[in-house]
């Protein structure tokens, strides 16, 4: 069976069965709190449950290594709008120890695009219109680093305003254990 057909099974299983009703929640976070992570997938239910959150407690925004690449990007905008729409009051990035995203080999990455059928003239083209895949691709070479960066970008962006307090954590991916890098009350 593939994988959407065994999603479909379950689903019409998981709703008929009510199955709902113990995620009951609003659109907005009943702790008033923003996670920006990575989307690692040691973290996707290790990470709430380490933090105490279940559902309707916090936006969770993920992408990959939990970095903020463009000021005006998407998760920015997402950001803005938990703040200014759905009441959030505090950010918390947590980058992770382990990261893919720390390691990534940008040649390897390209080569791999031009392995499966990606032609050299589409990365010239992409080139000639100005992005670099390399410098675009690369995530970061330091958790610490990349946190307390990504930090300083949601604190100091235009449109934040001066009471939203933003944290950073580490957490560990094997045991959910925090690190603290930037406790955003200070
Ligand atoms: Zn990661």
């Amino acid at each position: 069976m593939n994988k959407l057909n065994e999603i479909l099974i379950h689903n019409k299983s998981f709703v008929e069965n009510k199955k709902y009703e113990e995620f009951k929640a609003t659109k907005y976070p009943g702790k008033k709190m923003v996670i920006f992570s990575c989307m690692d997938t040691r973290l996707t239910e290790l990470l709430p449950r380490a933090l105490n959150l279940k559902n309707g407690d916090a936006k969770i925004i993920k992408n990959a290594g939990g970095v903020i690449t463009h000021p005006f990007g998407s998760i920015m905008r997402s950001i803005l709008v938990a703040i200014y729409e759905l009441e959030a009051e505090e950010i918390f990035v947590i980058g992770h120890h382990g990261c893919g995203m720390s390691s990534l080999n940008t040649d390897k990455t390209i080569q791999k695009m031009i392995d499966k059928g990606i032609s050299k003239d589409t990365m010239t083209t992409l080139e000639y219109a100005g992005i670099n895949l390399k410098k675009w691709l690369h995530g970061f070479d330091c958790v610490n680093d990349s946190v307390r960066e990504s930090v300083m970008a949601i604190k100091n962006h235009p449109l934040i305003h001066k009471k939203v307090s933003v944290h950073g954590l580490i957490i560990d991916p094997e045991t959910g254990e925090l690190e603290v890098v930037v406790d955003g009350y200070n």
